[in-house]
């Protein structure tokens, strides 16, 4: 399996740090009944989900190489971080993502910027690395976007209870003054552009990709699984706001549907990379494996 494409002049990697049955899907997304999955078990299994009905997830991050930047979109899950409730992420020791980054020809030297669509766990884990016991950028030469709405709600929520992959993934950033804090349809030049997508989360951003029109677009968490395209209105059990979701994600189905554009999403499963097609009321993923 290729991880390396072409969109226009732009390279893309992608960079998997995992890609395992992650959790049932019908706790996954509470509105997905027994009778809606057994309609569609046929067409989501084996590669979107096991014979168990787990739903199996990717865990990546897209590195751009465009004409004027290496950027690193989402940085996984990270090693050596206290994941208490989440056995397979907790203090991961692996080597896998430090693997494949160098696989794609990369050093950590090389990201000169990093974006990450949302502040959960699977999104910012790399953002830093362990050091003598204190929390140091991973990507020494890296700048971090952030978008600040994102960055105030988390300080929020962290000043109410502890949120551990904001403690020890995000602010050693801002204190190594690796940040900055951008909104969330920030153009950063003419190839790469942020989309505001807030819903699974208040200010979650997609990353659009192309000279002057969208080639491509790195989805985030805007979508999970192909079954909530043919279903938009299917949100996930974590979404900050479940109905601005299922509106945020029908209208970038709607937007892409028919296009060339080909969506990057963070979680299907591989080649994980598809293009929108109209299905019944909703919307069809075709993989895209050249
Ligand atoms: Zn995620």
């Amino acid at each position: 399996m290729t991880t390396t494409f072409q969109i226009g002049d732009i390279q893309v990697d992608r960079i998997i740090e995992g890609e395992y049955p992650f959790t049932s899907i019908t706790g996954f997304f509470p509105a997905l009944t027994p009778e809606l999955l057994a309609e569609n078990r046929a067409w989501l299994q084996p590669k979107a989900l096991d014979a168990d009905d787990m739903m199996i997830l990717c865990i990546q991050s897209y590195v751009l190489r465009t004409p004027h930047h290496t950027i690193l979109v989402d940085s996984c899950v990270g090693n050596g971080k206290p994941r208490p409730t989440r056995p397979i992420w907790d203090r991961k020791t692996d080597d896998t993502y430090m693997r494949a980054l160098s696989a794609a020809g990369l050093a950590v030297e090389d990201i000169d910027i990093v974006m990450c669509t949302h502040m959960h766990v699977d999104h910012v884990g790399w953002n830093t690395r362990l050091e003598n016991g204190v929390w140091v950028p991973t990507f020494p030469n890296a700048k971090y976007l952030f978008a600040q709405k994102e960055f105030d709600h988390w300080t929020a929520q962290n000043e109410k209870a502890p949120v551990l992959p904001f403690q020890d993934s995000v602010l050693p950033i801002v204190a190594a003054g690796r940040h900055e804090f951008v909104a969330s349809d920030h153009a950063l030049d003419d190839h790469i552009r942020l989309v505001s997508t807030p819903g699974h989360t208040p200010d979650h951003f997609a990353v659009a990709m192309g000279k002057g029109r969208d080639d491509a677009v790195i989805t985030g968490d805007l979508i999970h699984s192909p079954v909530q395209a043919r279903y938009p209105e299917i949100s996930m059990f974590a979404d900050f706001d479940p109905v601005q979701s299922a509106a945020t994600r029908r209208a970038f189905l709607e937007r892409y549907c028919d296009t060339s554009t080909q969506c990057c999403t963070a979680h299907f499963p591989s080649p994980s990379r598809v293009r929108v097609k109209r299905w019944g009321n909703g919307f069809r993923c075709d993989p895209i494996t050249d």
